[in-house]
């Protein structure tokens, strides 16, 4: 978040372990067998215990947002481009961020906040939110940023998130003017 806070999702791996390990029992079982249809059972109260602890995780977290918040400015994330990462793409498929977006949305209209999605093709992560100067593409391994013009050290999530917030507001940075002044 763009005051440095940071939210920790709760970690989906050890269920998700286990439902792929009830997977592959599974399909090793005969059709129509008493203990596939129990294993079957396991699997759907897994996903199911793995959306509850979801579910619970992103409301307490958009409430507490939009509690706090006026102004609400989330980034419309490419997750079905993310998605083809396929390192990433179950941790990401678990977290729930297009619902995450939803609950914020809803929260927001509830509380009369205002609520805004800026562009995903926004450079948040690019940019020095401090300074303006552009860094370009910075690896997802990268998790912070010595900017050479300002001498700031960004943490990545919470310098996009300040951008964001900038971007949002309608306040960025002059790009150009900040370049030429190098
Ligand atoms: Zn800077």
């Amino acid at each position: 978040m763009s005051n440095g806070e940071k939210a920790e999702s709760p970690s989906y791996k050890k269920l998700d372990q286990k439902v792929r390990k009830l997977q592959r029992k599974l399909a090793r079982q005969p059709k129509d067998s008493r203990r596939r249809n129990v294993t079957r059972i396991r699997i759907a109260k897994l996903h199911n215990q793995i959306a509850d602890t979801r579910k619970d995780f992103l409301h307490k977290l958009s409430t507490k947002i939009v509690n706090e918040n006026q102004v609400i400015v989330l980034e419309d994330l490419n997750v079905s481009g993310m998605v083809k990462n396929r390192k990433l793409s179950r941790a990401i498929s678990r977290q729930g961020w297009r619902e995450f977006r939803t609950l914020c949305e809803r929260q927001s209209e509830k509380f009369g906040r205002e609520f805004k999605v800026i562009s995903r093709w926004e450079p948040t992560s690019q940019v020095c939110a401090d300074c303006g100067f552009k860094w370009g593409k910075i690896d997802l391994s990268i998790r912070s940023v010595l900017c050479l013009s300002c001498g700031t050290e960004q943490d990545r999530d919470e310098n996009a998130a300040k951008n964001i917030e900038q971007v949002g507001m309608g306040n960025r940075h002059d790009f150009k003017r900040t370049r030429s002044g190098l």
